[in-house]
């Protein structure tokens, strides 16, 4: 930083044309500098995920901000999505810059694969509602709300799984008020799971998934709750 200044004061010296130099060379430094910012600089290597299994295909930046979840923003919320789409489609629009949406988990409907398309510390726009965006994961599944179908057991035991180890990673409490549709974000359009989402399958199964890891049977506070 000071050797930033102190540059840019020696240029700020001269004409008018240096200062717009300045302003330019200035810009540049700081957008090269934010990267080292602690915290920020230490994590973003290329292709890497935050839970294990899960492959990367990166989002397109405008569909994201970077920050340094946690230590930024206090992750206590898991959305959950369904595409309206195929996986081919939801990925391709993910990495399209004019999409203006992204999640950072896509998990796919005939076998469960999930992929990262965001980095946990980073903010990506799925909620529709920038306060749960900031405090959120954003798990999308393949699928359309209006066929059943698409709800394999395949994928709600990958898609409890990955929840299951965000909740531990993060200490969020495994419960509908932590874990949450996209239609149950204030503010937001959208109807997504939908009805055929079974709600209390996706919980049960996110609660043995997590017990196990845990090493603890089931969720303290819902004793014998399916
Ligand atoms: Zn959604």
């Amino acid at each position: 930083m000071t050797s930033v200044s102190r540059r840019a004061l020696l240029i700020t010296g001269g004409s008018g044309v240096a200062l717009a130099t300045t302003a330019a060379l200035t810009w540049d430094r700081t957008s090269r500098l934010w990267w080292r910012v602690p915290g920020v600089d230490k994590q973003r290597k290329e292709g890497e995920v935050d839970q294990p299994g899960v492959r990367w295909i990166a989002a397109s930046e405008a569909n994201l901000r970077f920050a340094d979840r946690p230590a930024d923003y206090v992750i206590d919320r898991v959305v959950i999505h369904v595409t309206q789409s195929d996986f081919r489609t939801a990925v391709k629009v993910f990495r399209d810059p004019l999409h203006a949406a992204a999640a950072h988990y896509l998990v796919r409907a005939s076998d469960g694969r999930i992929v990262q398309m965001v980095r946990d510390l980073d903010v990506a726009y799925h909620a529709g509602n920038r306060s749960y965006n900031e405090r959120s994961i954003g798990i999308e599944h393949e699928g359309f709300v209006d066929r059943p179908q698409n709800f394999t057991e395949a994928m709600y035991r990958s898609s409890a799984r990955l929840t299951a180890r965000i909740c531990k990673q993060y200490g969020i409490p495994v419960d509908r008020e932590h874990i949450v549709g996209h239609n149950e974000v204030p503010g937001a359009d959208h109807t997504d799971p939908g009805r055929h989402w079974d709600w209390k399958r996706y919980l049960r199964y996110v609660r043995e998934a997590r017990g196990g890891s845990a090493g603890a049977a089931g969720d303290p506070g819902s004793p014998g709750k399916a």
